[in-house]
């Protein structure tokens, strides 16, 4: 049996209590679904600047009454540090994904990107160490290698950050590096690589490349390619994200960790195009239009791919779903979200 699976047992026998910021958003909103199907207890946090109601409401609509019972939602800002504290009170495991995301938003707006996830960041550490949780886990980001050319990537080796998005989320690692360090409290950071699944939004001008291309292709609109479609990605489908949270949040680590989370797997943009393509097509959204390609982005890495085998030693992290798996999962989520 995985340790996945012991994991899922021992919870289900002893359930928890679990804090997940960001409960709103797109992989929140997803730790909430999953941890309420294993009854647990869940209090979510949130102050829907990128996160959405209508993301709750699909979770409670998954789940029975008596699990969605198990549920306290918090609507308030992790900067604010008195609500960081009344939120992870009572809390076993705090699973820290508020944040604001995206590369071009953090180009365009540094400073609130910086009051979210640094400050904001800070808050929660220090509410998690002073109320003694028993695990602090928090979305650390694979944009921390920046412009580093190794492949895959490896845990210990990264090259300077290539965005301030990326800055912020270095800084994380360094706190948590720092708070075993200065006050004996250890974290662990989750470095995810593109994930995708139900509930990304595919709206708004700093949306995912998933969500957003899908949604263009159903509706008929065009996509554009920044750069000439090699660039390449390790996309992670959200299942496998959830396994890492629960696995991180219940392994016994003395020290503070920073962890890959994808498949050692390597699509370009343009075979993932192809790919949403055919995906589409099965479901019997056909669509011929080709890709049209333009400048590189800044900020953007070139290549991306995971070495996983410290998450696969230490935590017994071994993902279930291939992209396509993913893709397979998630492409009815996305046709019922359009207005086909
Ligand atoms: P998301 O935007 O869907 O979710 C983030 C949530 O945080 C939203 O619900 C938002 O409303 C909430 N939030 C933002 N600022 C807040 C604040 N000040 N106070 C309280 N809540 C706040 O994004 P996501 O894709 O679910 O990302 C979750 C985490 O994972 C983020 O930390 C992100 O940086 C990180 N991450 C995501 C990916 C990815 O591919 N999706 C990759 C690397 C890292």
């Amino acid at each position: 049996m995985t340790r996945f699976k012991q994991v899922c047992e021992q919870l289900q026998a002893q359930p928890k209590v679990w804090a997940i910021s960001g409960v709103a958003g797109f992989i929140g909103s997803n730790l909430l679904e999953a941890l309420l199907k294993l009854n647990q207890k869940v209090i979510g946090l949130d102050n829907f600047a990128t996160g959405h109601q209508h993301n709750l409401d699909e979770v409670k609509s998954l789940v029975t009454e008596q699990q969605w019972q198990q549920f306290q939602f918090i609507e308030g800002d992790i900067r604010n540090l008195d609500t960081c504290k009344q939120f992870v009170s009572g809390a076993d495991y705090v699973l820290h994904q508020a944040a604001l995301g995206s590369v071009p938003r953090s180009i365009n707006d540094p400073i609130t990107t910086n009051e979210v996830n640094i400050s904001g960041y800070l808050n929660m550490l220090v509410a998690a160490k002073e109320l003694q949780v028993s695990a602090f886990v928090y979305a650390a980001s694979s944009s921390t290698y920046g412009d580093h050319p190794d492949l895959p990537k490896v845990e210990g080796v990264i090259g300077n950050p290539l965005s301030p998005y990326a800055v912020t989320k270095y800084v994380n690692e360094l706190y948590s590096s720092v708070f075993e360090r200065s006050y004996g409290f250890p974290s662990i950071g989750l470095r995810y690589f593109n994930v995708f699944g139900p509930r990304q939004d595919p709206n708004g001008a700093y949306a995912a490349v998933i969500p957003k291309w899908t949604a263009a292709l159903i509706d008929e609109e065009q996509v554009f390619i920044n750069g000439d479609g090699e660039t390449s990605r390790d996309f992670c489908f959200i299942d496998n994200v959830v396994q890492m949270n629960i696995l991180a949040a219940t392994a016994d680590l003395a020290s503070s960790e920073v962890f890959n989370v994808a498949l050692n797997d390597q699509t370009s943009l343009t075979q993932l195009y192809d790919l949403l393509r055919d995906n589409l097509a099965k479901h019997g959204v056909e669509r011929e239009a080709k890709p049209e390609y333009r400048d590189f982005r800044a900020g953007d890495v070139r290549h991306s791919r995971a070495d996983i085998s410290k998450a696969n030693q230490l935590l017994g992290y071994a993902p279930e779903f291939t992209i396509g798996q993913g893709l397979a999962l998630a492409m009815p989520w996305y046709i019922n979200q359009s207005s086909l």
